[in-house]
């Protein structure tokens, strides 16, 4: 299809054709076209679109629609080779250059780019501005340059990386090329050291909402984390989740515990060899397991957009980090849950490594202070209660606009007051001033649990009026409501190598009554489901469902690519919802575009068919369209 401008600018029916062609989406989400139409323009521009809103299709649109090649800079092999997988399987031109590739393999592709096979070219940021690779660029006469996760580039980001900052020479190097950043998390500062490393003249700046509604936001106590990340995993069984953990330790002895409990589980980190690691992000993503439990290793690569629950059984490190993290849930628009299971334990741990690696590399000490701030931001949104979308959205600049967002632990009144928690903090409090101020958390617990451990003997601890004084509560509960008190700012833990806890004058308010506490835990009862959780399986015939899921899985295993590219579940949910009874009744379900309607609508359709006649499901239900997606 040859669209042809008008004016001098692109009709948006061209735009629009191509999308409901190549990718079988009948809308574009809000600032798509704004972003498309600077590509087509060539006019430089900075994307902020959170995960999930869409910003691959942004640089996708462009070269295909004005038949010429553009280079992609992307920071990971994983990344691109999922990108060019999934845009293969739509029928949509594009080879990646790596560093991973076999020597056949990457002549084989030179080869591709120099008969004008593709329309968009992936390469890692180290190649980009190689010999090789800029002869390429020159050749082909490359008119505009997307660069992914452009915040790499920002020291005042999360994730500096210094090879980005080579790209500030594209610009100069080319001054007829346009250059495109996006990202997904980037602060107002942030997004200006973007637009100034990059040189971008004359930027579009398009700032997408970043506000994720179909994600649950879940801030609990920790307590028992294991039980508590079991229990979580359990409301998403036999669905996709992932589970940070700060160490690589927790992250195996997390594995095993779930796996012991029969939940398809694996974990992930770093110190795996490359191999490994590439078997565990393919049966995750093939669905041969359900749960990867990572550190933060894990995750640019996850291109899974049916993740329906990310679990933190410690804190991330910034707000971020875990806008990041909790960002690949719900990535397809459908409800997806995130819990994080906090205790202050973790941002003092945190505090320590920063100082640590500050001392070790003798590191400006600009860059260790601006860590501490990013870490104190994160630590003060996990201990206030306030609605966390509010929060997150604020925290970016940006202001929200609802009075209750129904989808996060304070909205949902997820968390409870203990009670008698004045009394309780009086015990813990009056327990640190018998032990003379000199020990740390896990002795005033065990004193106050009633222990007689060999420290406990050895200082005569059984002697206290304080031993045994709250042994009716379990420990890690009694060890969260310490940490609770530490983060109130009512009990001090010192910053030594042994740190202990000491009392301040807040302390002394509380054991005199002069002022009340509260001390929060999760509901006995559970969570309640939030309100998308509920509506967006309506219609759905879940037997249906599974069926085509079964369906997937076997057709993703034959191809060897992820089950995703094959349908993503928001596809399924709107074939299991409308139950088309003809190929021409397909067209209109979600995410069916030309290609995979070709390749895939008979067998689905066979299946379709097949399970309403066996258990008398009516075909054709006019309802699904209206309710399938993400309305944002
Ligand atoms: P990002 O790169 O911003 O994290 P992606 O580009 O991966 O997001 O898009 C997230 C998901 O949304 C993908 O499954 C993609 O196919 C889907 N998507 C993108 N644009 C649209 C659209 N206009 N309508 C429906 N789905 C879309």
């Amino acid at each position: 299809m040859q669209a042809t401008k008008s004016n001098g600018s692109w009709p948006t029916e061209a735009i629009v054709d191509t999308v409901r062609r190549y990718w079988g989406f009948d809308q574009l989400r809000p600032l798509q076209e704004a972003a498309i139409r600077a590509g087509l323009e060539q006019r430089d521009s900075l994307v902020v679109l959170p995960t999930g809103g869409g910003k691959s299709l942004c640089y996708q649109v462009p070269p295909v629609l004005a038949e010429r090649v553009d280079v992609v800079v992307s920071p990971l092999i994983s990344l691109m080779k999922d990108q060019v997988d999934g845009l293969q399987e739509c029928g949509y031109p594009a080879a990646a250059l790596h560093s991973g590739m076999s020597p056949a393999a990457a002549a084989d592709t030179m080869r591709g780019i120099g008969e004008g096979n593709y329309r968009l070219i992936f390469v890692a940021p180290e190649r980009l501005l190689t010999p090789g690779f800029l002869q390429i660029v020159d050749r082909l006469d490359v008119r505009a340059f997307a660069i992914d996760e452009a915040h790499c580039i920002s020291h005042w980001g999360h994730d500096f990386r210094p090879e980005y900052r080579q790209m500030a020479r594209l610009k100069s190097r080319f001054p007829r090329a346009s250059v495109h950043a996006y990202t997904a998390t980037a602060t107002r500062r942030v997004q200006q050291d973007i637009v100034e490393q990059l040189s971008l003249v004359e930027p579009a700046v398009l700032v997408g909402g970043f506000d994720r509604p179909n994600l649950v936001y879940r801030i609990i106590p920790r307590e028992d984390v294991r039980a508590q990340v079991l229990e979580a995993v359990r409301r998403h069984a036999g669905q996709a989740t992932i589970v940070y953990c700060i160490s690589r330790r927790d992250t195996e002895s997390m594995a095993d515990y779930l796996s012991e409990r029969g939940v398809r589980a694996k974990h992930y980190h770093a110190g795996l060899t490359p191999d490994q690691r590439r078997r565990t992000q393919d049966a995750f993503a093939g669905e041969r397991i359900d749960v990867v439990v990572a550190t933060v290793a894990f995750g640019m690569g996850i291109d899974r957009s049916d993740v329906r629950c990310v679990i933190h059984a410690g804190m991330p490190k910034s707000i971020e980090h875990y806008q990041q993290e909790t960002g690949r849930a719900g990535r397809d628009g459908l409800e997806a849950e995130c819990v994080l299971f906090y205790s202050a334990a973790d941002a003092m741990k945190w505090e320590m490594l920063i100082e640590r690696s500050s001392d070790e590399a003798m590191a400006d000490g600009s860059v260790a202070a601006a860590m501490k701030e990013l870490l104190s931001h994160m630590r003060r949104y996990c201990s206030t209660v306030t609605c966390r979308h509010k929060q997150l959205v604020e925290y970016f600049g940006q202001s929200y606009e609802r009075e209750r967002c129904e989808a996060c632990d304070v909205c949902l009144g997820d968390t409870e007051g203990v009670e008698d928690a004045t009394v309780t903090a009086q015990k813990i409090l009056s327990c640190v001033a018998r032990v003379g101020e000199r020990f740390g958390v896990g002795h005033v617990v065990d004193v106050l649990l009633g222990a007689e451990t060999e420290r406990i003997l050895a200082c005569r601890h059984t002697e206290l009026s304080t031993h045994g004084l709250l042994r009716e509560t379990p420990k890690k509960t009694l060890t969260g409501m310490v940490y609770q008190l530490v983060d109130q700012g009512l009990l001090e833990r010192s910053a030594d190598e042994y740190p202990v806890l000491r009392l301040n004058a807040e302390s002394w308010k509380v054991m005199r009554g002069q002022r009340t506490v509260q001390l929060m835990r999760a509901k006995k009862e559970g969570v309640k489901k939030s309100k998308a959780d509920a509506t967006s399986w309506d219609g759905v015939d879940r037997g249906l469902f599974e069926a085509l899921r079964a369906e997937r899985r076997r057709i993703a295993e034959e191809r060897g690519v992820p089950a995703f590219v094959v349908f993503g579940d928001a596809t399924l949910r709107d074939l299991a919802r409308m139950r088309p009874s003809s190929l021409e009744a397909m067209r209109g379900v979600h995410g069916i575009g030309e290609r995979k309607l070709g390749e895939w609508g008979e067998v689905f359709l066979a299946i379709v068919l097949e399970y309403c006649a066996k258990y008398g499901v009516g075909l054709d239900a006019a309802e699904g369209r209206v309710r399938r997606g993400r309305k944002r």
